[in-house]
């Protein structure tokens, strides 16, 4: 049976499942750790890496290390987002296309669009299950947070086609994590909801279970608020009395605010078990008066709380909001899942026990749950494995932009998808050819306070008086929550064809392109079918010839002589080096070779000891 992996694609960390013998399983990676860092890195000598050893080099090298691309998943160049998360990057965003008002992330002499920067994760996580699997995986379900909008989940959907994987669904997170909470489990018909907060987000939701069905009620959440910003905060803190005294913004440093921002997360995870911590960070700047300088503080668990009130605040009023709308009271919840790592903050769970009046569940793992869920949903799609059903909604509401730039919804948000709507467009002027629309995806009545999802183009309309041709265009979403427009003239019933003018989402062609090039990457990754068998060979070489060395050194000093000997420490050296290397047509022939010098030394050293002149032994 094909794979079919589960991927939570984090800000923070990653996590890949599968579900083997019917029991989903997260797959360690190829280093032996369940979660993988989502942090990408262009080293100095030009080599990708991804993971622990890119979080690993992130001081020396943070301007080519790229930490939380999610935040900039499906983002606009100009959007305030963008500009705010640039103000606390160490690496460089530069504009792209104009037209398209996208940008690039910049690592030393390339550039790359934030899909291909996730797709680079995507396909270490592709790699680590191939490894685990022990076969080619291509199927996958990802993960979003559940506020993401149609742009952030087509880049999503991007950064899979480009590692090469065929996204079968992008599911939202916290419906994961109550499938994962749901598997295999009599959980009877009840309401939960669940309490996302990750290294980057923030989503709450409401779900009703029975009989199997998952089906969402209602769901709200920030794509702004998560753990990052819990960070900045103790970085704040750090840096502001810093700069007070010394006159440094340590934030202005790209080296200074990386160790700055790890020792910040170091220290807000410990003070989820201690009450308080020192951080200590020697060598951070240089006076031009008094030489170096070291920061030194301790900082409380209160000290934290206060700092991050405002936070814990915002996801508590997203909380009361979606309960307002789905009119479900506080303590009506049968269960409350705690999902991210960022749960683990005792102040959150305090703040969640006082809001819903009971204590969150134990019983799903806050950083495992999505991942377990996506890949259950893979194998429910893929396998028709357990008798499951998931109804998600469309967060946002979708419409179109009319006269005097309102916003006129067509689609509310909390719609169960996949869903449609049509509207009818009349042409507006004597023999109009072409006509556009404008969809959006949001709440405000004002248009221009929405998402712009893009300008559809309707070309080649039938020629007549105005207001003769009626444009029935129609608004899908598909289960992924990814809309697409299509439009049919009611007359003639002919299709419309309809081409998106403004987006900001890659080309068909630049997706192509991405791919092939990690395909090329991906391959150089890979080991031969053959290495493991040519790596032992050679392994089991260097150990005879171990064993063998004394005796040789013997017959070297009785008649043999030092050349042979030299020749083949040579020979080791090199094999060695293409087995750290991986060089496998490399090593194929030094293991030739170091067979044949094995040979002709036994060859020798029996001729020595049965030669009237005696071998040495
Ligand atoms: P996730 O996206 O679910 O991997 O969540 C990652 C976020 O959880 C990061 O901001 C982490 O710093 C945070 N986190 C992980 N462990 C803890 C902990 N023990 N206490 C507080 N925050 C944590």
């Amino acid at each position: 049976m094909e794979p079919v992996i589960g991927i939570d694609l984090g800000t923070t960390n990653s996590v890949v499942a599968t579900v083997q013998a019917g029991t989903p399983v997260v797959i360690p990676n190829r280093s032996g750790y369940r979660l993988t860092p989502s942090v990408v890195a262009i080293a100095k000598n030009g080599k990708r890496l991804v993971g622990a050893l890119a979080r690993r080099q992130s001081v020396t090298n943070a301007e080519r290390t790229v930490v939380s691309i999610k935040r900039l998943m499906g983002r606009k160049w100009s959007s305030r987002t963008t500009q705010e998360a640039l103000t606390r990057l160490s690496y460089e965003v530069v504009p792209h296309d104009k037209e398209r008002d996208d940008f690039l992330v910049k690592l030393g002499p390339e550039s790359f669009s934030a899909p291909e920067i996730s797709a680079m994760i995507l396909a270490e996580l592709r790699l680590d299950a191939e490894a685990y699997l022990g076969q080619p995986v291509s199927k996958a379900v990802i993960t979003v947070p559940a506020y993401f909008n149609d742009m952030q989940r087509t880049a999503t959907k991007d950064a899979g086609r480009i590692a090469g994987l065929e996204v079968v669904r992008i599911i939202n997170e916290p419906t994961s994590a109550s499938l994962a909470y749901g598997f295999n489990r009599q959980v009877g018909e009840k309401q939960i909801c669940v309490f996302d907060l990750g290294g980057g987000t923030f989503d709450f939701t409401i779900l009703h279970m029975y009989k199997g069905v998952f089906e969402v009620e209602a769901t709200g959440g920030d794509t702004v608020l998560g753990g990052d910003d819990f960070d900045a905060r103790i970085v704040d803190w750090l840096a502001e009395p810093f700069k007070a005294k010394q006159g440094i913004d340590l934030r202005k440093d790209k080296m200074s605010l990386q160790r700055l921002r790890d020792a910040a997360e170091k220290a807000k995870c410990e003070l989820s078990s201690v009450k308080q911590v020192e951080v200590n960070l020697p060598f951070i700047a240089q006076s031009p008066t008094a030489g170096p300088l070291h920061l030194q503080a301790v900082l409380t668990r209160s000290d934290l709380e206060s700092v991050t009130k405002d936070l814990v605040d915002r996801c508590l009023q997203v909380c009361e909001q979606v309960m307002g709308e789905a009119k479900v009271k506080p303590n009506a919840f049968g269960e409350v899942l705690l999902v991210g790592g960022q749960t683990r903050m005792p102040r959150i769970q305090e703040a969640v026990k006082s809001l819903f009046g009971r204590d969150p569940s134990k019983s799903v793992n806050p950083d495992e749950a999505v991942a377990l869920g996506a890949a259950i949903q893979g194998a429910m799609l893929l396998h028709q494995e357990q008798e499951m059903l998931l109804l998600d909604v469309t967060p946002h509401s979708l419409g179109i932009a009319i006269a005097g730039g309102f916003f006129q919804s067509i689609i509310p948000k909390n719609t169960t998808v996949p869903t449609s709507a049509h509207h009818v467009f009349t042409t507006v002027k004597d023999d109009q050819t072409s006509a556009k629309i404008t969809v959006l995806q949001g709440e405000s009545e004002i248009a221009a306070q929405n998402e712009l999802l893009g300008e559809f183009m309707m070309t080649g309309l039938r020629k007549a008086k105005r207001g003769e041709v009626d444009i029935d265009v129609i608004f899908d979403i598909s289960a992924d929550g990814i809309v697409s427009v299509s439009a049919i003239d009611v007359q003639t019933g002919l299709r419309q064809s309809i081409t998106v003018t403004a987006s900001s989402g890659l080309t068909e062609e630049e997706i192509a392109v991405a791919a092939k090039a990690n395909e090329e990457w991906m391959l150089g990754q890979k080991e031969p079918p053959e290495w493991p068998a040519r790596k032992e060979k050679a392994e089991q070489l260097f150990k005879q010839f171990e064993e063998l060395w004394p005796r040789l050194e013997n017959a070297a000093a009785n008649g043999l002589g030092m050349e042979p000997l030299q020749r083949a420490k040579a020979a080791i050296s090199v094999a060695k080096l293409q087995v750290a290397n991986k060089e496998s047509e490399g090593l194929a022939a030094s293991v030739d070779r170091l067979e044949r010098m094995l040979g002709a030394l036994k060859g020798a050293l029996e001729r020595g000891l049965t030669s009237p002149r005696g071998g040495g032994q």
